[in-house]
């Protein structure tokens, strides 16, 4: 269990209607069911006193993120639609960042890569922690191989301690979550 104080930040990672809720165009298996654990996190940090920082893909509809435009992924995440938005039983007190709002693809939390000309442009995501002296960064949400894992590795090489509590994040595929674990834990992740 995570002793949270101020200055960590639980990051919930893109717990929006297209990946966490069964409708939805991407939905992460499990993903449903994990929700009762990520609000228990939530009041666990703030009780604490620590930070919650919330990030939401957040897409224009034509996008090269997309296959339809050549990308690697399916229509998800459109901003202002029903899919962007986040699943409304999760507890939201904190700061919500989007990414990917100019078409950019949108792995890391901490980054954007242009997908035209390839130039990689920072979020705020650095100086939101930075401001408030954050040493320590858990993550929870989705998904475990694609958000979590981009962004815990750019918050490793950053120079901050990263956690992922595992009962409150879900891979694309089930059979690959342990392995993913596993990989992280070998890069210095702390698994709670
Ligand atoms: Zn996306």
């Amino acid at each position: 269990m995570i002793q949270y104080n101020k200055y960590i930040a639980l990051l919930v990672i893109d717990f929006q209607n297209d990946f966490s809720d069964p409708q939805g165009s991407h939905y992460i298996p499990g993903a449903s069911e994990i929700i009762s654990h990520i609000n228990a996190e939530i009041n666990l940090c703030h009780a604490s006193g620590g930070e919650v920082i919330y990030t939401q893909d957040w897409h224009p509809s034509t996008t090269k993120h997309f296959a339809s435009h050549n990308g690697h992924a399916g229509e998800h995440c459109v901003r202002n639609s029903w899919g962007a938005q986040i699943h409304p039983d999760l507890e939201i007190s904190g700061d919500v960042l989007r990414k990917g709002i100019d078409g950019e693809d949108a792995f890391s939390c901490f980054s954007v890569r242009d997908l035209e000309s390839g130039v990689v442009k920072p979020t705020l995501m650095e100086t939101l922690l930075r401001d408030r002296n954050i040493q320590k960064i858990v993550f929870v949400g989705l998904s475990t191989d694609f958000c979590i894992r981009y962004s815990a590795m750019e918050a490793l090489s950053k120079g901050f301690e990263v956690a992922i509590v595992s009962s409150c994040v879900c891979s694309t595929n089930r059979d690959i979550q342990v392995q993913i674990l596993k990989d992280l834990e070998e890069n210095g992740v702390e698994l709670a």
